[in-house]
């Protein structure tokens, strides 16, 4: 009986005011989620609406992402029309007015961070092109992933002034170990600087620049448009001649096409995730980046080559 009691004095103690206070964050893909509960810590609820396993560029509408983001405080997307292709019509039927692009609520995360590939002629998505502002795949740097974290503080503290010691602690917190562990990273890849590699989808030009990889090609003609037999041609004979070994393929795409170059190159084809949840085991951003260096240098010892 007196155990009862004690719960649920705990239990009052604990629940309506906190749990009210608590920012409700909806971000549109599990790495900006990640990154989040990092900085928001116990301060803050996060949802993120795609999965890590899920083409960022090409996600299939649900009325429950409506549902979320009809209670979302902040909304914080990757940006540089990733998610033009699905995200718009959400916010609108949303309905909410806290997120709306322009509105308080409304954080584009790449405003800050490096952009690569930032076109100098104009590029349509009519093209086929689904990069026209540059490649949005930015958060596969850490340096980027520092400065999305303090977008999202800065974001967070806007809105709760009160909190901002704690939320600069948590971001602090979390760029230390970001820094240690980009330390480590960069120790494991040192040895494979100038890797030749081939891509499927141009997700890591970031990642390849931060960490030392040649990327010479992509199974893509184009980003966002399928494999072509006179480009698949083209590849192979660029792999042979420049004797490449590996090609990355994100998981949403089909391994077909992939699985051929590698037959008639002899490269190996990973499947390598450039999100949080593109495979089970890589369930918040730092395990994003041991989980990609672990099966590069694991690959790479097999190949043997340089
Ligand atoms: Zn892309």
């Amino acid at each position: 009986m007196k155990r009862i009691v004690v719960l649920l004095t705990a239990v009052l103690a604990a629940s309506p005011a906190r749990a009210q206070s608590k920012l409700n964050v909806v971000t549109t893909t599990e790495d900006l989620a990640s990154i989040a509960r990092e900085v928001g810590g116990d301060r803050i609820t996060v949802e993120a609406i795609a999965k890590g396993y899920q083409d960022p560029h090409f996600v299939e509408a649900k009325p429950s992402f409506i549902l979320k983001l009809q209670k979302a405080d902040v909304l914080v997307v990757v940006g540089r029309e990733l998610e033009i292709g699905w995200l718009p019509p959400l916010i609108q039927q949303s309905r909410n007015s806290k997120i709306q692009p322009g509105s308080e609520g409304y954080l584009d995360a790449s405003l800050k961070a490096q952009i690569l590939e930032v076109p100098t002629t104009q590029v349509t998505r009519a093209m086929g092109d689904v990069h026209p502002l540059g490649n949005p795949h930015y958060w596969l740097d850490p340096e980027n992933g520092k400065s999305i974290g303090r977008e999202i503080a800065a974001k967070l503290e806007q809105f709760r002034p009160n909190e901002r010691s704690y939320f600069e602690q948590q971001l602090t917190d979390f760029t230390a170990r970001l820094d240690a562990a980009e330390k480590r990273w960069l120790a494991q890849t040192a040895p494979f600087k100038g890797m030749k590699v081939v891509t499927y989808h141009r997700s890591f030009p970031n990642f390849a620049e931060r960490f030392g990889l040649d990327i010479i090609g992509y199974v893509e003609p184009k980003p966002g448009i399928p494999p072509s037999p006179q480009h698949t041609l083209d590849l192979i004979n660029e792999m042979k001649r420049q004797n490449v070994k590996l090609v990355l393929v994100e998981p949403y795409f089909d391994l077909k096409t992939p699985n051929a170059i590698g037959r008639d190159t002899g490269a190996q084809v990973l499947v390598m995730p450039p999100s949080v949840g593109g495979v089970k085991e890589v369930t918040d951003y730092f395990k994003l980046f041991d989980y990609d260096i672990n099966l590069l240098v694991e690959a790479i010892k097999k190949t043997g080559a340089k």
